[in-house]
């Protein structure tokens, strides 16, 4: 079985609740969404891929002497099949998994095992992806796992605020502003209205920029 791979690099995980942890990057080619702040078009569109099999990705990966391995996109779940027999295989050699996902299709189960991360995305509006992240998928989520709001402005901040408040969400609450926007200015909303999330940018470009192997 084969997989259309965009990258493979070794960096540090920008995001969430591992933020500044070194990470081996697997980024999957192809998704059916189309944010408008896609920071990744190069894995979504132009056909920038090879066609890797799971010994040839398994060989890559340890080039690092790293246990941490981050599943990413592109929307890796439209190569379901591939993600999963990819991750069993990564369980058994004893590495820690986060998979990247925006949350319209379900996870494999194997994303219940206590060494997986499912960082699942709940689009708002200034994506113009609103409501494609499945509500159903979100609350299935577990503790070990988060939801990563993307919050360009005052209408998402809002939409986040709402859905966090109004739903029992077993998962990390990630508040993340879009690169290039104050997130001093949500992290000052978040403490005015109490709200138990955390505020996070992402740390790899303020290290190097928003560019691709980083
Ligand atoms: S879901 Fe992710 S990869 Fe797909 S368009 Fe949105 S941000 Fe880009």
């Amino acid at each position: 079985m084969k997989a259309k791979i965009n990258e493979i690099f070794f960096s540090i995980q920008g995001e969430g609740v591992l933020i500044g942890t070194p990470t081996i990057f697997i980024r999957l080619y192809g998704c059916n969404l189309r944010c408008s702040w896609c920071d990744s078009m190069y894995s979504v569109e132009g056909d920038d891929f090879k066609e890797l099999s799971i010994s040839n990705i398994i060989k890559e990966t340890q080039k690092y002497r790293c246990d941490n391995i981050c599943i990413t996109g592109g929307e890796p779940l439209l190569q379901f099949d591939f993600v999963t027999l990819l991750t069993e295989k990564l369980l058994k050699v004893e590495k820690k998994i986060i998979l990247e996902t925006a949350g319209h299709i379900s996870p494999p189960k194997i994303y219940q095992n206590i060494n997986t991360i499912v960082s699942m995305d709940c689009k708002c509006p200034s994506s113009k992806m609103e409501g494609k992240s499945n509500k159903k998928n979100l609350l299935n989520l577990s503790k070990k796992d988060q939801i990563k709001f993307v919050i360009k402005d005052e209408t998402d901040y809002l939409y986040a605020k709402k859905l966090t408040e109004n739903n029992n969400f077993n998962a990390n609450i990630i508040f993340q502003p879009v690169w290039g926007s104050n997130p001093g200015i949500i992290a000052d909303k978040v403490l005015k209205d109490n709200l138990d999330v955390r505020v996070l940018p992402q740390i790899h470009k303020n290290f190097w920029g928003d560019i691709k192997g980083k």
